[in-house]
């Protein structure tokens, strides 16, 4: 059982050319050889004082899809075919490039880690049942859901097919299912491709039929893959999770239906957050069962493999919402002193590099 948090910035958008750039990546010591593994932001109330956030690693506004599938996602497959679980998460609040990791764009380039990860299986299937010649058999199947306001709903059920209050869980011999929830073969990398799709298409309108943005309810891939040789059947599963958003919505936006929306967001990626804490401690007890998401997916349950990516936008709009994400992510944060070259003037007293308590805006605590 082992999990990676990695940051991710993206780039500055059209609309935000003109714009500062206050988030950056940096390399431990600043080494100019090392893989940034560091986050820098400053403290909204004293722009002189850089808070810095330590991540397994980190990728800056040049790190392209390819990238991040390559360094983060690709590594996994072999363990998914050993028989162990993949979870990926991409955390972030809305805009910061959640989607854009997880499904990405049109072309090939910009396709995310989610149509990646699927080539990458389909190509390992063929090698195997080339290499068995033909003795073991692998079968891919997907199912895809949404958790919207602590109920599940089905991608592949068009919104207006659906139950409000969503599909039963149920435990069956210590997992918990979804009862009724669809599954669907795929046996090519397009009828994968056309199935997701389709979903994709079912969770825009129902985000409008719902009047939610999606970006308030998390969306749940699951792909199983089955491999059946003349003795023995392995199954594993790689599920990738684009997360509701994580923005403290009380700021922007008081009515009542988001109020609960908010509510429920808040309290599936706080468990979330202690999942993934407990299990980077190694700690015996992870707290899955404390949301239906952690708990669908057993999270930290299976002897698998959890990556969570956390999207940030490196402009000052998303100042204290960065804040909240990184606060939220890696609670061992240090201040640094950002030291000013060639800074003729002197005003004061120095500071010192002091760790001093942190009084910074912090969302779960
Ligand atoms: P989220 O799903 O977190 O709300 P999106 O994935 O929709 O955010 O990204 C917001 C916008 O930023 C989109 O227009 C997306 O294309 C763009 N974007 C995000 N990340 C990148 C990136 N790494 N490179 C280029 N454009 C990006
Ligand atoms: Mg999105």
């Amino acid at each position: 059982m082992s999990v990676r948090v990695v940051a991710r910035v993206r780039p500055l958008l059209k609309h935000e050319l003109d714009k500062d750039t206050i988030v950056t990546a940096s390399n431990p010591g600043h080494d100019d050889d090392a893989s940034p593994t560091i986050v820098r932001i400053p403290n909204p109330k004293n722009d002189a004082e850089l808070y810095s956030f330590q991540f397994n690693s980190v990728y800056d506004q040049a790190a392209t899809q390819q990238t991040i599938f390559d360094n983060e996602v690709s590594p996994t497959v072999k363990h998914l075919f050993n028989g162990f679980d993949v979870t990926l998460f991409a955390y972030g609040v809305t805009g910061t490039g959640k989607t854009h990791t997880m499904r990405g764009g049109k072309t090939l380039a910009e396709r995310g880690v989610i149509p990646r990860l699927l080539s990458s299986i389909y190509r390992r299937c063929r090698k195997i049942e080339k290499d068995t010649a033909g003795g073991t058999d692998v079968e891919v199947s997907m199912s895809y859901y949404e958790i919207y306001n602590d109920r599940v709903y089905d991608l592949f059920e068009p919104p207006e097919k659906r139950t409000p209050s969503g599909l039963p869980i149920r435990d069956n011999n210590g997992k918990t299912v979804v009862v009724g929830l669809t599954e669907r073969p795929c046996y090519t990398l397009k009828e994968f491709e056309k199935l997701y799709d389709e979903a994709n298409v079912n969770r825009s309108t129902s985000a409008t039929k719902l009047n939610a943005h999606s970006s308030r309810s998390h969306a749940i891939l699951c792909v199983k893959v089955t491999q059946t040789s003349q003795d023995h059947t392995l199954v594993s599963t790689a599920s990738a999770i684009d997360l509701a958003g994580s923005e403290d919505n009380r700021r922007t936006d008081n009515n009542r239906d988001r109020l609960v929306e908010s509510a429920s967001i808040n309290k599936s990626l706080f468990v979330l957050a202690q999942c993934v804490e407990a299990i980077s401690r190694k700690q015996s007890r992870i707290p899955y069962r404390e949301s239906k998401m952690t708990r669908i997916l057993s999270l930290g349950q299976n002897n698998g493999l959890t990556i969570m990516i956390l999207n940030l936008a490196p402009v000052r709009s998303y100042h204290l919402d960065t804040l909240s994400s990184l606060n939220f992510a890696n609670r061992t944060k240090k201040i640094e002193v950002n030291e000013v070259e060639n800074e003729p003037q002197f005003r004061g007293p120095p500071v010192s590099k002091s760790t001093a308590p942190i009084s910074g805006p912090s969302l779960h605590r």
